[in-house]
């Protein structure tokens, strides 16, 4: 290695060699550090795993100053400042945890120039005092880390996070970049919006995880194939599975534990004590299974996590593809399981019409759910789908997908679908799914008789399909787009104008051939 000379020591490569112990850069890191190094800013996205801390780090070592770090998770703070101590950084954090003694004694340092790097989080930051503080002091660069933290369309929303747009106006020679994970168009603009990036150059990395198999499911009895899963491939790997409510992480936990696996619930409702004693856990110890909701995750560097399943449908795209990439961070095979049916369909839009957000908030979640069923029920790559979501086209099918490895089976379901789009409109486009299926299938209930459906012109039609396989298919055509569930109107289905050609026998519907039904359930209605 070549003699420590003042001129080498502040150059990137040598950095990169002599303190992180790594011998070339990965994709963009080396440009994105020669853009801070020199003063520009930079908007970078990076998948999860692809080496962003460096971006920074390196560059806050090779300008002169220190370089202030804002990240809204202070467990990640101390282990990374723990990382470049050992490393011979002189890093430090300031946060809720330290004492009046040891914030002083950072403090001090920093306006010394005795710090290389100093981590904190973004309502720490916009104290007017340590604005001042840090006006006194001499600044390398900023990096904003988790930055769709400003984004109010993701479920990461922060808005201390808004405010760090002061940075540019109270530091305009200091060079900021902003990093982040999360990669569709609207969160990029929005970030170089909110934070003042207008001159930063962005890098955009590939988003392809190709470690990671995609594999999406209609839920047949859900835990029944969750336990299949994780019997046939996942023997004593560590996992995450994903469910929507906290009454339902606790409820799977429980039941994972009966089945003898090593489980643990995580959401937000639980202690913090409890909360920190599974992360612990999870990360420490080997083959645990987190059951958790989406408030477990952020930050969360266990490189290896063999599955994540997720038992309810995400939101979004983005949410999808964050959640699955916490798999397979080593780089190994890894699998990223979803298994969805219309009743998530049913609960997501609920939840969306009636939060207090504005209409055009409203519809744009609502772009982003059907974005995110569109994936689910393509019968192509599911990963070229995916990426070009992000606007990143594959060249070829990824050969490890579901669809991929086992094309969809299709059937022409023509017939079928105008059976059911006749029942939907028979009954008058006021019922739920589960009633409409009973009028087809010619069951005998109490309100299929108190509405007089015995006697309607479809009753009793689609005798020969299982409610499973109409549910099956009312799911499909909702996704597609020919039905709609009506969210304001008891989840009613209702025909849409895309229904016509159907209808009239000129276009024919080829559907995703659905497994075989499992067996029926007691109530046979909580697909
Ligand atoms: P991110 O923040 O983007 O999720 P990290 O910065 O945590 O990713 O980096 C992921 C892993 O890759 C870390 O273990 C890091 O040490 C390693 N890494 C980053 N850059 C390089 C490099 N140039 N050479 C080798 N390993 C690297
Ligand atoms: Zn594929």
């Amino acid at each position: 290695p070549a003699p420590a000379t003042s001129n080498s020591a502040g150059n990137p490569h040598f950095i990169l060699e002599h303190t992180f112990g790594y011998t070339g850069f990965r994709g963009d890191q080396e440009a994105i550090i020669n853009t801070l190094v020199a003063g520009d800013d930079a908007l970078v996205l990076m998948p999860t795993g692809g080496g962003k801390s460096l971006c920074y780090q390196i560059p806050a070592l090779a300008r002169p100053g220190c370089g202030i770090v804002i990240s809204p998770l202070i467990a990640l703070m101390q282990d990374q400042v723990e990382a470049l101590r050992a490393a011979g950084v002189a890093a430090a954090f300031l946060n809720s945890s330290l004492g009046y003694d040891e914030a002083q004694q950072i403090e001090g340092r920093l306006l010394r120039g005795e710090l290389e790097l100093l981590y904190l989080a973004p309502e720490r930051l916009l104290q007017p005092r340590t604005l001042d503080l840090l006006a006194r002091a001499k600044i390398s660069l900023f990096a904003i880390d988790e930055a769709h933290c400003v984004s109010q369309w993701g479920h990461d929303f922060r808005a201390d996070y808004l405010q760090l747009s002061c940075l540019h106006q109270r530091f305009p020679e200091v060079p900021r970049v902003a990093l982040t994970a999360t990669a569709d168009q609207r969160t990029r603009r929005e970030i170089a919006q909110r934070l003042d990036l207008a001159n930063a150059r962005h890098f955009v990395s590939s988003f392809d995880r190709p470690n990671i198999q995609y594999r999406i499911a209609p839920k047949n009895n859900p835990k029944r194939q969750l336990l299949q899963f994780l019997n046939n491939e996942q023997q004593g790997h560590a996992g995450v599975v994903y469910c929507l409510s906290r009454s339902k992480v606790e409820s799977t936990a429980d039941w994972l534990q009966q089945q003898g696996f090593n489980a643990l619930p995580y959401h937000a409702g639980l202690p913090a004590h409890v909360r920190a004693e599974h992360q612990r856990r999870f990360l420490r110890e080997e083959g645990v299974i987190m059951v958790a909701t989406i408030a477990f995750g952020m930050g969360i560097d266990k490189p290896d996590v063999r599955f994540v399943a997720h038992l309810d449908l995400p939101k979004s795209i983005e949410a999808y593809y964050q959640e699955t990439g916490r798999a397979g961070r080593d780089g190994e095979p890894a699998i990223a399981l979803l298994l969805y049916g219309l009743e998530d369909v049913v609960k997501l839009s609920q939840m969306g019409a009636t939060s207090e957000c504005s209409e055009e908030h409203k519809r744009q979640e609502r772009q982003r759910l059907d974005a995110m069923l569109g994936l689910c029920e393509i019968t192509s790559c599911r990963r070229r789908a995916l990426l070009r979501y992000f606007e990143e086209e594959l060249a070829a099918d990824c050969g490890n997908c579901d669809t991929c490895l086992e094309t969809p089976a299709t059937w022409d379901a023509s017939e079928a679908a105008r059976k059911l789009m006749s029942a939907v409109y028979r009954t008058g486009q006021r019922f739920g799914a589960a009633h409409v299926i009973d009028v087809l299938r010619g069951a005998d209930t109490e309100k299929v008789r108190q509405f007089g459906h015995d006697r309607n012109s479809t009753y009793g039609i689609g005798a020969d399909m299982s409610a499973n396989e109409w549910r099956a298919i009312a799911r499909q055509l909702v996704v597609r787009g020919y039905l709609r569930v009506n969210a304001e109107a008891f989840n009613a289905l209702q025909l849409t104008e895309q229904c016509r050609p159907v209808l009239r026998g000129e276009e024919t519907l080829l559907l995703r051939t659905l497994p075989k039904s499992a067996p029926a359930k007691a109530s046979g209605r909580d697909v």
